[in-house]
């Protein structure tokens, strides 16, 4: 599994975790995990070593009860494949995969590292296992409403997390795009452009018509000329859209540019 993840630490640690000498955990389909599971550690500090070290020595268990652990800096520690079945939630282990948060948060806060990566974290493994859709806390799997893990309220956190995707999908969806306004001989146009990486990009077909201008469109090349000059145009929609400079030549318009009102101011002779 690919767990390089956009701004956070991932630390493969699968390998040099202490186990146990002879058991092994069982193993299971990517499908089969329903949820990820949020555990505390209910210590003020630690680390993958020392709670592996507890498990397998203290407890007798293969290994490390969590997939992932999330230390208060942020980092994120790969403990298990998420194949894994290991012992965090009892009769939910098959379903569940394990994510401890390092701290005791009976009385502690995790810390805004923590919560950012393991919102991180939960979101590329969503990606990667779509059959995990739930984030639950260790207290909410049946048979430990007694357990008070995660300790933080999972309310909030699963709020916090949906606004999380929210954003990271106006991130991706959302274009650069600033609307232009259009003025021709001092008249606003209906019509608007908008500004892509410092450039003006008007409507062609409304621009030239409004000022007199000639539109062919060559189907057989799916290019738009104005007045016979050949635009680096983008069709958006349907509509073509060309760099304000490149149209405002092919119109014969002198153009300008006023940047406190975002404005394409195009003057000239109008032929009508
Ligand atoms: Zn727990």
């Amino acid at each position: 599994m690919n767990m390089t993840i956009s701004g956070a630490c991932v630390i493969d640690v699968r390998t040099s975790l202490p186990r146990h000498k002879t058991l092994k955990y069982g193993r299971r389909k990517l499908t089969d995990i329903r949820s990820a599971a949020l555990h505390h550690s209910a210590t003020k500090s630690g680390s993958p070593e020392a709670f592996a070290g507890y498990h397998v020595v203290t407890n007798g268990w293969p290994g490390i009860a969590y997939h992932f652990v999330i230390q208060k800096d942020g980092v994120i520690y790969w403990c298990n494949d998420p194949e894994t079945i290991s012992y965090h939630v009892g009769n939910s282990n098959r379903h569940a995969l394990g994510i401890c948060l390092v701290g005791d948060f009976r009385t502690q806060q995790p810390t805004a590292a923590q919560l950012d990566a393991a919102n991180r974290l939960i979101q590329h493994l969503q990606v990667q296992i779509p059959t995990m859709k739930q984030v639950f806390g260790h207290q909410e799997y049946p048979g430990y409403a007694w357990k008070n893990c995660p300790a933080f309220p999972m309310g909030t956190f699963r709020t916090n997390y949906s606004q999380f995707l929210q954003k990271a999908v106006g991130k991706v969806d959302k274009p650069k795009q600033i609307p232009v306004a259009i003025k021709l001989n001092d008249e606003l146009l209906a019509v608007t452009g908008f500004l892509q990486e410092g450039v003006s990009m008007l409507p062609v077909r409304a621009v030239a018509n409004a000022a007199g201008g000639k539109v062919d469109w060559i189907t057989a090349t799916q290019d738009v000329r104005v007045n016979d000059i050949d635009l680096n145009e983008t069709l958006i929609a349907g509509s073509a859209y060309a760099p304000a400079r490149e149209l405002a030549t092919a119109l014969r318009l002198k153009i300008e540019w006023d940047q406190a009102t975002k404005t394409v101011k195009l003057k000239g002779c109008v032929t009508v």
